[in-house]
């Protein structure tokens, strides 16, 4: 198997996707296939891993969708990137007395990584669960509620950078011989460059755009699941929600995280974790011209309020046995809502099948 330098050199240079794809899904050398990202000893903390009141919630908001949908005596419990297991049994847990949700619910779960699996088999034993790799596994014969909590800023971005004579696409490179990596700006199709520039018309010379597109691609085959079974999807994570026709001056996002602190992305390549933040806007859009009801985009901190999480916290604080467990659950209340934390860079994306919201084409602007 070819390594990453291999695979440079013998092409000169491979977009950012590329070299994403290899650190993150490489079969051999991928962080996403066989490492623990997860977790205080890890590289990472995530939402669901600060503290039960997330996967709680997001139970609450699914037996609402249920709901809504009507009861169905059947349905199928999407989640997309699981991590560890540990949002999904939150949620069950949180579940478990609403008569007949337990009953109804069919859990799929959407993991590329085998160490995360083996821990989803071992955190969700009590449960029949059934395992994909890829989204387009996902059952359509009933309808479904899909969650997906940092899973889309984990995909492979392509980056372009605008110049005066137009744009280029952002590059990886290597010193001939050398070991240092490093970026260039390689040629774009002029059709491609005009439509970036019709796109992002205010936009000022050094402006990176970060185009996801496997997102994209996910998003378009999710939206047309949901329109076939009906149902609910709900994205969250870390990103931004600006109208291309109105920006002005962004930069890429790109970044690695080793051991919870900021990793130069060329460093400890397959060891190390490169995410970009989210283009919500994007994934509205292609949510929006795929027949699906897009709601309001709102911060996780209006959704966590939305759904009880003070008042879950305080049955909780009631319930504490010791200064400690009071701490720390304040401590992950505020880690969660407060908007100086995760309150308000992460946002929540909800999309419904056809019929199922309010119609959308009276939201979009273009
Ligand atoms: N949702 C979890 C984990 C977030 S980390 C939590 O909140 O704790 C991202 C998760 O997505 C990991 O489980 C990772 O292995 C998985 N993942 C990354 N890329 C994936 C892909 N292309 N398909 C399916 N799962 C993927």
């Amino acid at each position: 198997m070819k390594n990453i330098r291999q695979i440079i050199e013998e092409s000169g240079s491979i977009t950012i996707a590329q070299f994403m794809e290899f650190a993150m899904y490489d079969a051999k050398h991928g962080y996403y296939v066989n490492k623990n990202p997860i977790g205080k000893d890890a590289d990472f903390i995530t939402a669901p891993e600060v503290s039960q009141l997330f996967g709680e919630m997001v139970g609450v908001y699914c037996v609402d969708k249920w709901m809504k949908l009507g009861k169905p005596k059947k349905i199928n419990l999407v989640e997309l990137g699981p991590g560890r297991g540990t949002l999904m049994m939150d949620a069950l847990r949180a579940t478990k007395h609403v008569k007949g949700f337990h009953e109804a619910i069919n859990i799929h779960l959407v993991e590329t990584n085998n160490y995360l699996r083996e821990a989803q088999r071992e955190l969700l034993k009590n449960y029949k669960i059934n395992w994909y790799h890829e989204v387009y596994a996902i059952p359509d014969n009933i309808p479904l509620i899909i969650i997906a909590n940092e899973f889309f800023d984990c995909l492979p971005i392509n980056q372009y950078i605008r110049h005066e004579n137009g744009w280029q696409e952002c590059s990886v490179s290597i010193m001939p011989k050398g070991e240092e990596f490093f970026l260039m700006h390689t040629p774009i199709l002029a059709h491609f460059s005009e439509s970036l520039t019709k796109e992002y018309p205010k936009s000022k010379y050094g402006s990176i755009v970060e185009i996801c597109y496997p997102a994209i691609s996910i998003m378009q085959q999710l939206a047309s699941l949901l329109n076939k079974a009906g149902g609910y999807l709900l994205a969250i994570d870390y990103g931004y929600y600006h109208d291309p026709l109105e920006r002005i001056h962004f930069n890429g996002t790109l970044q690695g995280i080793k051991n919870h602190q900021f990793n130069p992305i060329f460093s400890d390549i397959g060891y190390s974790d490169l995410t970009a933040h989210v283009d919500f806007y994007a994934l509205k859009q292609c949510a929006l011209v795929n027949f699906c009801s897009v709601k309001e985009i709102v911060t996780q901190r209006d959704f966590l309020l939305k759904m009880g999480v003070e008042f879950r916290a305080e049955q909780l604080l009631a319930k504490a046995k010791s200064h400690e467990e009071i701490h720390e659950i304040n401590a992950g209340l505020t880690r969660l809502i407060s908007p100086a934390q995760m309150g308000n860079l992460f946002k929540v994306l909800e999309i419904s099948s056809q019929g199922l919201g309010p119609s959308l084409l009276t939201h979009q602007k273009r």
